[in-house]
């Protein structure tokens, strides 16, 4: 299996319409990389297929023999035995136990059903309670073995509005030649959100919070990343969303949640999932072009409908800073969809040229437009529906969620759950995709319950442990003098 750039090989500016002559990588050349070179995203050069054989011989697997047989598809360049003992050392009751349903930890996503046709795929019961501990758990064990076999290092440096920098914390903490520096901004996170990670006392774990918003971290990232003798020197890298074995660890729970909700391969499903990044509905997606009897792929955002927006009008407008809202669903405030340049790939027929083109117009803070195209036309033929929801609407879903079925959802599993409503059909059952336990946005329940949500055993009081946290200016400066003072090179 190898893997090529959206945007084929920019060096060779003559490639027509012949997809992607691009120098081809293997799993572990990309692992450790963020965007290809030419500016593009890694996918695989085409979807390895799943046969009904295949299928039927993979429901009845536990999640770390199924994530073994999806990811086998994708990774040939780390011996079997060994991927075999990383995914089993990944996918764990003991890793993913912050389960409320208790006896059924050992499923690790437990499927859970509101009424007959209606179900919410736990995704959430890794140790930050986020969904992003599905791929990042996995990730950190990926790492510590592809750099201890090249004896290498890597200090990943990141920003974080809550969830992604949490659970890269927890999944790199301990693991050799991994250093975590983490910014966030100063006193804008959830108590428990801030408690979760500046408690953490790993000695490979460092939390920096800037006397600023998310995005002046944000741009220290990107100012310290393009600084390339610098980058170099002290082996900066990152995880974020765009991270090919991130999406790909994804896929595996779209299969788990399939067979959880089916009785045999020749039914149908819907998936709801609240949407960001697209990082999570791209693995969706892929899921489906490998053959998974995916019927409808219900795409939901929040007030930031930028996505929205394209699935109904073919517009794909990303706003400014100025022009994203800061809502009560917060890992959802995305107004530039990083993985959504996958998706346009295959939509385009995986021509290289057309995506350079449209990217050419986003990167340059434009807008593309595909209505009256051959593309928008094709996009029923991929299973999306979308739609959107706002604060209102995240209240009453939690409300009505609870009333009705006494189960407590999240802002962002509620934002799925109010679209997945509406566009649910008596054909198939709708699975709503959980990414986060409500304890992580208890004000919101607060407001929207009268109540606050349960907290999982072992987070009682985590407010009160000693935290370990550096505070700084908004100082590219001062941030690189932190890295040069705790990394020996
Ligand atoms: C990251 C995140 C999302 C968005 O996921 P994407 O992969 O970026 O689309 C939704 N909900 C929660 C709780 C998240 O942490």
């Amino acid at each position: 299996m190898r893997y090529l750039s959206t945007r084929g090989d920019s060096s060779n500016s003559s490639v027509s319409a012949v997809p992607a002559a691009s120098p081809s990588k293997t799993f572990t050349e990309i692992l450790l990389a963020g965007l290809a070179p030419d500016g593009g995203l890694y996918l695989p050069e085409t979807y390895p297929q799943v046969s009904r054989l295949e299928l039927d011989a993979w429901r009845g697997l536990s999640y770390a023999d199924l994530a073994y047989a999806v990811l086998s598809k994708f990774i040939d360049d780390i011996p079997p035995a060994d991927l075999k003992a990383l995914v089993d050392k990944t996918y764990t009751a003991k890793v993913y136990c912050n389960g409320r349903t208790g006896g059924n930890a050992a499923d690790i996503t437990p499927l859970r059903w509101l009424e007959p046709g209606l179900g919410i795929l736990e995704l959430s019961n890794g140790p930050t309670l986020a969904f992003k501990d599905m791929a990042m758990q996995l990730l950190g064990n990926l790492f510590e073995y592809v750099l201890d076999k090249k004896s290498e290092q890597i200090n990943i440096l990141g920003a974080t509005s809550g969830d992604t920098g949490s659970a890269a914390e927890y999944a790199m903490r301990g693991k050799h030649g991994v250093r975590v520096f983490m910014l966030s901004p100063d006193g804008r996170m959830s108590a428990f959100q801030r408690a979760q990670m500046y408690s953490l006392q790993d000695e490979n774990i460092y939390n920096i919070a800037v006397r600023g918003m998310f995005d002046d971290a944000q741009d220290i990232v990107k100012a310290v990343s393009n600084d390339h003798a610098f980058k170099a020197k002290y082996k900066i890298g990152a995880v974020n969303s765009i991270n090919w074995a991130r999406v790909v660890a994804q896929i595996v729970y779209y299969f788990k949640g399939y067979f959880a909700a089916t009785k045999s391969n020749d039914e149908q499903v819907a998936f709801a999932v609240p949407s960001g990044n697209f990082g999570n509905i791209c693995a969706g997606h892929i899921a489906r072009m490998m053959g998974l009897p995916i019927g409808k792929l219900v795409m939901a955002t929040n007030e930031n409908d930028v996505l929205d927006e394209f699935f109904r009008t073919g517009v794909y407008r990303p706003r400014g800073t100025a022009e994203t809202h800061a809502t009560s669903s917060p890992s959802m405030d995305i107004s530039k969809a990083s993985n959504f340049e996958r998706f346009v790939f295959d939509l385009v027929g995986r021509d290289p040229v057309v995506v350079r083109d449209l990217w050419a117009k986003v990167d340059a803070g434009g807008s593309f437009d595909l209505s009256g195209t051959a593309y928008f036309s094709a996009l029923s033929k991929f299973g999306f529906v979308s739609g959107s929801s706002t604060h209102a609407d995240r209240l009453a879903t939690i409300r009505s969620t609870y009333e009705k079925y006494g189960v407590m959802v999240d802002t962002h599993t509620a934002d799925g759950l109010k679209v997945a409503l509406e566009l649910r059909c008596v054909e198939m059952p709708m699975i709503v995709l959980e990414t986060a336990l409500p304890i992580k946005f208890e004000e919101t329940i607060v407001e929207a319950l009268g109540r606050s949500p349960e907290r999982p055993a072992g987070f009682e009081g985590i407010e009160q442990l000693p935290q370990r946290v550096a505070v700084m200016d908004v100082d590219v400066d001062a941030v690189k003098q932190f890295v040069r003072d705790h990394v020996d090179v």
